[in-house]
């Protein structure tokens, strides 16, 4: 999720001994691969062409070679892609191997200080205002602290749309840029995120994961 420390050794071994690595964005995953000295061909596989690129990869199985899966940040199929790859992958015969490692929500919720309560990774809301607002609605009796993701140049509407339609006594986590240089993460009630965020000239950068408490 944004530090290269942050890979398994059994990941960086499984690495090294595949044939081709398949990778959301072939730049970004070369970034990684050539921090830890490996040298092992990429393909494109995202979801614009995932369901060819899924047939490739099967056919490389079948010539008996082994392939990895990476996404740009975190765990493949994790809001991102991977799972129609995963099921096309086991559909045809095939074992698929999950390797543990980075996920963003599970980083803010290790350090948002929840305990005891369980959570609903809902990852991105709806782009669109409405659509939005209708699945915070939807989302507001669940009995569960809620997860997102938020890109920076839509956290502040998020944000706002959280604190007018959620319960206001309930608490958020910011986390920004978590693992990286300018990590933040800061936990407030709900109804204070919006100033919050207002003041910090910055807050249209980085990446953003917002955990908001369970309702009282
Ligand atoms: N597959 C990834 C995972 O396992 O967490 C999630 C991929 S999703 C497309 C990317 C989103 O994750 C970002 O928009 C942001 O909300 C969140 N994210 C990723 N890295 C982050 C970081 N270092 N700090 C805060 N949020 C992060």
């Amino acid at each position: 999720i944004g530090n290269l420390g942050d890979i398994t050794l059994r990941a960086l071994e499984t690495l090294r001994g595949v044939d081709l690595v398949a990778c959301e964005d072939t730049r970004h995953a070369r970034h990684l691969l050539d921090h830890h000295g490996i040298r092992v061909p990429t393909l494109a596989l995202h979801q614009h062409n995932e369901n060819k690129a899924a047939g490739r990869l099967i056919g490389l199985l079948g010539d008996g070679r082994a392939v990895a899966l990476v996404s740009d940040a975190g765990t493949p199929g994790v809001s991102d892609p991977g799972a129609r790859t995963v099921a096309a992958v086991r559909a045809a015969g095939f074992k698929v191997i999950p390797l543990p490692g980075p996920n963003a929500a599970i980083a803010a919720m290790s350090a948002a200080g929840l305990a005891d309560e369980r959570f609903l990774l809902v990852g991105f809301l709806p782009a669109r205002v409405g659509a939005r607002r209708t699945a915070i609605g939807e989302l507001a009796p669940v009995n569960a602290a809620l997860v997102f993701y938020e890109a920076p140049h839509r956290v502040m509407e998020t944000v706002v749309d959280l604190a007018t339609l959620l319960e206001p006594r309930r608490e958020i986590v910011i986390a920004r840029e978590m693992t990286k240089m300018f990590e933040q993460i800061e936990r407030m009630p709900l109804q204070m995120a919006p100033t919050w965020l207002a003041v910090d000239a910055n807050h249209q950068r980085g990446e953003f994961v917002l955990v908001v408490s369970a309702p009282q």
